[in-house]
């Protein structure tokens, strides 16, 4: 699904990553691990069309991302992938369902097919109780699992997780990371960024160590269970 080709990126005259290649295929789930400043956001980042890379290339479902505009970028990042980082950015005027639902409305589906759709994700992240209430008053947990159903709401063939248990609690990490590996486990691929080599280790098929701008080295991770 993933093929970064040659892949270097600039800001301004820092190199955050540099002759980087690196192909995911459909059902993985890789775990992306290195020291912090190395690249890891970068590369999420240019995964996920938020950004572009100054040079190489980034294909992801047989789409060119150099290749595409503004417009079939944005279209891209609504379509094809989903995204959940670690300080959940949901939107704190919208209780839990209206920002789940939201991302499916912005996308033609109807208000009450929406509404479905959310109930159903929260149902099966096992928060369906928490629809009616406001990220302020929910947990950190409850907050990313909320924001791994709006990743969800438009079935991405491609979900990508920036440290989402970097900002919770050892315990509501722990449903977070049992929640990712549930969706591996049914097929979603899934590249995961994460600081925590325990994490990657439950959840990831394999795992690629990016050091200073450049993939250092990768392993497949053998699943007992
Ligand atoms: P962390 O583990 O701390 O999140 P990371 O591996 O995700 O780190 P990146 O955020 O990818 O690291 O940053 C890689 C390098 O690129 C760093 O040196 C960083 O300062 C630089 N960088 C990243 N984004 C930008 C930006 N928007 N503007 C300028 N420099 C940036
Ligand atoms: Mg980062």
């Amino acid at each position: 699904v993933v093929r970064l080709t040659d892949v270097r990126k600039d800001f301004g005259d820092c190199t955050a990553l540099d002759g980087v290649s690196l192909e995911i295929r459909a059902g993985e789930a890789v775990a992306v691990m290195g020291p912090s400043g190395s690249g890891k956001s970068t590369l999420l980042n240019l995964v996920s069309g938020l950004d572009r890379p100054s040079a190489g290339s980034v294909v992801v479902g047989g789409e060119d991302l150099g290749a595409l505009g503004e417009k079939g970028l944005a279209l891209f990042r609504r379509h094809r992938v989903g995204m959940v980082f670690q300080f959940f950015h949901l939107l704190d005027d919208l209780p839990a369902l209206d920002n789940v639902a939201l991302v499916g409305q912005l996308d033609g589906l109807g208000a009450r097919a929406a509404r479905q759709r959310a109930t159903e994700l929260l149902e099966g992240l096992g928060i369906a109780d928490r629809g009616d209430v406001h990220p302020a008053s929910l947990s950190g947990g409850e907050r990313q699992r909320v924001a791994v159903a709006r990743a969800l709401m438009n079935r991405p063939a491609l979900l990508l997780a920036d440290e989402p248990t970097g900002a919770l609690d050892t315990r509501s990490g722990e449903a977070v990371v049992e929640l990712l590996t549930d969706l591996h486990a049914l097929g979603q691929t899934l590249v995961l960024v994460t600081h925590d080599a325990r994490l990657a280790e439950r959840c990831a098929s394999r795992v690629v160590e990016v050091v200073d701008g450049r993939i250092a080295g990768a392993r497949a991770v053998r699943r007992d269970r």
